[in-house]
């Protein structure tokens, strides 16, 4: 059966017409670049709060474009980072951006339904599992008690044995979970788009076909045609190479992902998944799937980096990407096995050199900007656009407080400059070849322990060089 390489999510989409691109010279107060979820929820947060800003959204292809359309569907509610952000501050503003971040599913269910947004959310949680190899129990309980440590709570993330996960999902060999609530799945091109109508009511212009072709203070070409603006405001994440100077501190890196044809109840009643969990095995491997509304299994995996940084456009997976996700994916549900997948796509995301996001703004220039997810940007770029409205408004709230707001322009005092290449290459593939060995030794139930460990320490060893926040996509 052939593969269709264009996304699921946006094949789902009812048909409708290209928005118009910019087609004359304009004067707005605030020009948004990139009609991603950062994007949006930007112009959102400040229509809200300012109905009389003039805002228009400049989009380079159409709404969704990137990997806001594309991703895994996993709204956390959480922050790349997190602990290490919030490392530094003091108990009652931990509290609170502890609860800021945790809410962060259940006020986009908020906004979802004052604005009748249809996305298939569905909040069941998340749950992280030793599945593969005993390592990952180990690493389990090791995270389950650094999560402790750090002050969260048993309601926030708590173990559950074998027996208690297979009441959730029925995976070969599990030997434990971590599950947290704190995680909703939704249909990620249906959210955007929802979320794209709901700022067009509010009034904000949204031009697709509309490449920003140069930007600085107050000034941007967009499609050949001059904008004038009070705040210019980048939301391109992974596109950052498409955006200078952006692309030296977020690198693009890509992520894919299959999703099977849909499953009969009887096959689901083998697996599981009911409502909605998202979830995810604990190896280097960065897998994450879930089931979809419509009972396929949607199963992502780690990605690749490409020379340069640069972005890679066609997303038909090669054979190898297909039969790497679909091995896993059977590992871990072998009664899959013979069940067809119909699709297979991935895109482009954001790497900060220090494996971090960032939220900044500069009021004297006029910029702002979010991004740096590193693959967990669903919830996260709800905050950011909060955020972001909040700081442009000059308003004094919790967010504009976070440790993850920088108040300057200057990109170079907030986020370290990628290393040239080829070093860059070098790294990631050096990180990617520790991580496959270790996998295929660990997974490997013949394998000694003196072997097994030694992987480990490798894998680990050369991640640290690289960053102890290292994350392979
Ligand atoms: C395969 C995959 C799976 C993922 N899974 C998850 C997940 O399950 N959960 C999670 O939390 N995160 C996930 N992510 C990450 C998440 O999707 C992103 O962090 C998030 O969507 C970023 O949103 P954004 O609006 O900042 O950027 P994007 O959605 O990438 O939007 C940026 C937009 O800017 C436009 N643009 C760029 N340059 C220009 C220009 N010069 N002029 C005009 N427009 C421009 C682009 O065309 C693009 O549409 C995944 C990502 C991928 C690729």
């Amino acid at each position: 059966m052939p593969i269709a390489a264009n996304t699921l999510w946006t094949e789902q989409l009812p048909r409708s017409l290209a928005r118009e691109p910019l087609r004359q010279p304009l004067e707005v107060d605030v020009a948004i670049i990139g009609a991603g979820f950062t994007g949006l929820w930007t112009a959102y947060f400040l229509k809200r709060q300012a109905p009389h800003l003039r805002i228009a959204v400049f989009e380079q292809q159409t709404v969704g474009f990137g990997a806001s359309g594309r991703n895994g569907g996993w709204l956390l509610g959480c922050l790349l980072g997190e602990e290490q952000f919030l490392a530094g501050v003091g108990p009652a503003q931990k509290a609170a951006l502890r609860a800021l971040l945790k809410g962060i599913p259940d006020r986009v269910f908020e906004v979802l339904q004052r604005e009748g947004i249809e996305c298939g959310f569905r909040k069941g949680g998340v749950l992280t599992c030793a599945a593969r190899y005993p390592e990952q129990h180990q690493h389990l309980c090791e995270e389950l008690r650094r999560l402790h440590a750090a002050g969260h709570s048993e309601a926030d993330y708590r173990y559950l044995t074998a027996s208690e996960l297979s009441e959730q999902v029925r995976m070969a060999g599990a030997y434990g979970a971590i599950y947290s609530p704190h995680c909703a799945t939704v249909q990620p091109a249906q959210l955007v788009s929802g979320l794209a109508a709901a700022v067009e009511r509010l009034g904000v212009s949204v031009y697709e076909y509309s490449r920003v072709e140069q930007w600085r203070s107050g000034q941007l070409t967009v499609a050949g045609h001059s904008v004038q603006a009070g705040w210019v405001v980048p939301c391109v994440e992974g596109h950052a190479a498409d955006c200078p100077p952006l692309g030296r501190y977020q690198l693009a890196v890509q992520s894919l992902q299959i999703a099977t044809e849909p499953m009969a109840a009887a096959q689901w009643d083998e697996i599981g998944l009911a409502d909605g969990q998202a979830a995810h095995e604990c190896s280097r491997q960065v897998t994450y799937f879930h089931r979809t509304r419509d009972d396929r299994l949607v199963f992502g995996a780690r990605g690749s980096y490409r020379f340069g940084g640069r972005l890679r456009e066609n997303f038909q997976l090669s054979a190898d990407e297909l039969s790497y996700r679909r091995r896993l994916l059977l590992e871990l549900f072998p009664q899959l096995t013979g069940v067809p997948i119909s699709h297979g796509w991935g895109g482009n995301l954001g790497m900060t050199r220090h494996f971090r996001p960032y939220m900044l703004c500069d009021t004297s220039s006029g910029f702002a900007s979010a991004g740096g997810y590193g693959g967990e940007g669903v919830g996260a770029s709800f905050l950011a656009g909060q955020t972001l409205a909040d700081l442009i408004l000059q308003r004094d709230t919790l967010c504009t407080h976070a440790p993850w707001v920088t108040r300057q322009q200057n990109l170079s005092k907030t986020l370290r400059r990628w290393e040239p290449e080829p070093l860059r290459w070098l790294g990631y593939n050096a990180v990617i070849a520790a991580f496959t060995v270790e996998d295929n030794v660990l997974a490997n139930p013949t394998s000694a322990p003196w072997r097994r460990r030694l992987v480990s320490a490798v894998a680990g060893g050369v991640s640290a060089l690289v960053s102890p926040e290292f994350k392979a996509g």
